[in-house]
């Protein structure tokens, strides 16, 4: 079976976009500010764009709330280059539109159940599948709430996730909920190397582990493990 090629496909409906003149409303459902940052700069000249923070997956509080202020601040400085016509260092222009915030509740206690029975699988097999699958449907129900015409997710970017499964879940939940699916794969085009560009011309905050407790333990045990190798 031909692989789908999801960039492409975000590409022709972007195309409809740019021919039917009005911008869709689009959630776009966000795990942290580095993953965020070129699929905004990336979106907001077509779409009106609303960020969806919804990650019950984060393991602390402080850890959570951290990363909602820096994606609130990357978030206000893109609306100021809008105010202010500013687009310096920018591959978005003039086009650009401002961007909403919309908080979903911190419910970690959900996310644990979410995963129940699956927390000792590896990073990307079905602890991951459940996880995507929480946080999607919840926003597919924003979405259909808020009436929004499309919604996606941030989490396409990454290189460590399967950006075809995020699209089979993605779609399934649209078919669900009755709001349209933007497939996406975030990570090509340089969408990946892009976000490193923007993280590090904002100073953003980069953690080195996907979100919950048992990522942040495989990556410690990881960093120990290459620790270790070094002294034999
Ligand atoms: S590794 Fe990331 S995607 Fe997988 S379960 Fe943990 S937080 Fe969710």
């Amino acid at each position: 079976m031909n692989k789908i090629n999801y960039s492409k496909e975000t590409e022709k409906i972007i195309d409809g976009v740019r021919a039917g003149g009005r911008a869709p409303r689009l959630l776009l459902h966000s795990c942290c500010a580095p993953c965020s940052s070129h699929c905004m700069e990336y979106l907001r000249e077509y779409f009106d764009l609303t960020v969806y923070y919804y990650n019950p997956n984060i393991t602390e509080d402080a850890e959570y709330r951290y990363r909602l202020s820096e994606e609130k601040r990357l978030i206000a400085e893109y609306n100021r280059q809008v105010e202010e016509g500013d687009f310096a260092g920018m591959h978005s222009g003039p086009g650009a539109r401002k961007i909403q915030i919309l908080e979903a509740p911190y419910d970690p206690g959900n996310w644990a159940l979410a995963v129940r029975g699956l927390e000792d699988c590896p990073e990307g097999g079905d602890r991951c599948r459940a996880c995507f699958e929480m946080r999607l449907r919840m926003a597919a129900r924003a979405a259909a709430e808020g009436k929004f015409d499309y919604f996606t997710t941030t989490l396409t970017i990454s290189p460590m996730k399967n950006a075809a499964l995020l699209n089979e879940i993605g779609m399934a939940l649209s078919r669900e909920y009755g709001v349209s699916w933007l497939p996406s794969d975030f990570k090509k085009r340089d969408g990946y190397k892009r976000s490193i560009e923007l993280s590090r011309q904002f100073g953003l905050y980069r953690q080195d582990y996907c979100g919950c407790g048992y990522s942040k333990a495989e990556r410690e045990r990881a960093a120990k493990g290459a620790e270790g190798s070094k002294g034999t």
